[in-house]
């Protein structure tokens, strides 16, 4: 898997500060951004532990995302409060090696590791079949499997990330997006530290929210993230 982060809004701490202490201030649209560093911070602070977090929405990040499997994209694409461009099965065919991913847990299990790899060979040869006879790539992808790769640009913003790295970066939530979240909040914590401070796993700022379904392990959790 290969998380990037492409680009993002210009100084987006800064933004989301101004926007803040147009909020807050009787500051006119010119002294917006002439805070100091020191002010900007406060500021952030303040809309963080308010839950002020429309103000959030300001700056977007983009993201490069390879090498994950199309079960993956499948639950990244439910935040519908993002933009994404994915590679197309149907415009792009698959070339050998066959690109898919293999779950680790597969490593405790050589036999059923080889067969699973077995299959991806035959299913890749079908696949190779259909589109050499004529078959078009938009219907010979149907014998793909969940496990084929795919590649995605995916932009959000700062308020829909906090909201994605709660659900994603939880160990509820599936591995594999599990894995990416964690990769894309550790980007956008360089590039906008105060913004992203206490972002990552609800139990990071208070109770554990899954209630009865609680991993039951949120004191390993805090720790993992304050690391
Ligand atoms: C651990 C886990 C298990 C899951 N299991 C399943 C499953 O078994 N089956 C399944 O189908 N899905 C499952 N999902 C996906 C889940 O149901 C959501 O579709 C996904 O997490 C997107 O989250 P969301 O809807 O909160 O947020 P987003 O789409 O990211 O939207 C953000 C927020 O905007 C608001 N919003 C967005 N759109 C609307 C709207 N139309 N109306 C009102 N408010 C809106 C909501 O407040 C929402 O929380 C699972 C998710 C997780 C994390």
């Amino acid at each position: 898997m290969l998380v990037q982060l492409l680009t993002h809004t210009p100084e987006p701490e800064k933004i989301v500060a101004a926007a803040a202490r147009l909020c807050y201030s009787d500051s006119g649209i010119d002294d917006l951004l002439s805070a100091s560093t020191e002010q900007h911070a406060r500021l952030i602070e303040k809309i963080l532990s308010l839950g002020h977090f429309s103000v959030l929405e300001h700056v977007s990040f983009s993201f490069g995302i390879e090498g994950v499997s199309r079960a993956c994209s499948h639950q990244l694409v439910r935040h519908r409060l993002a933009s994404y461009s994915q590679q197309s099965q149907r415009y792009v065919a698959s070339d050998a090696p066959f690109p898919a991913v293999e779950p680790p847990t597969l490593r405790q299990y050589p036999e059923l590791q080889q067969r699973y790899q077995q299959l991806f060979g035959q299913v890749y040869q079908l696949y190779r079949e259909m589109l050499d006879a004529g078959v078009p790539a938009e219907d010979a992808r149907f014998v793909l499997p969940n496990a084929a790769e795919t590649k995605l640009v995916m932009t959000m913003n700062a308020r829909e990330l906090h909201h994605f790295f709660s659900l994603r970066c939880c160990r509820r939530a599936q591995w594999e997006i599990r894995d990416m979240a964690k990769e894309m909040l550790l980007l956008c914590r360089a590039a906008a530290p105060l913004l992203f401070a206490d972002s990552g796993p609800g139990c990071l700022r208070g109770a554990c929210p899954e209630g009865e379904m609680c991993c039951g392990h949120a004191a390993e959790v805090r720790e993992e993230y304050a690391n």
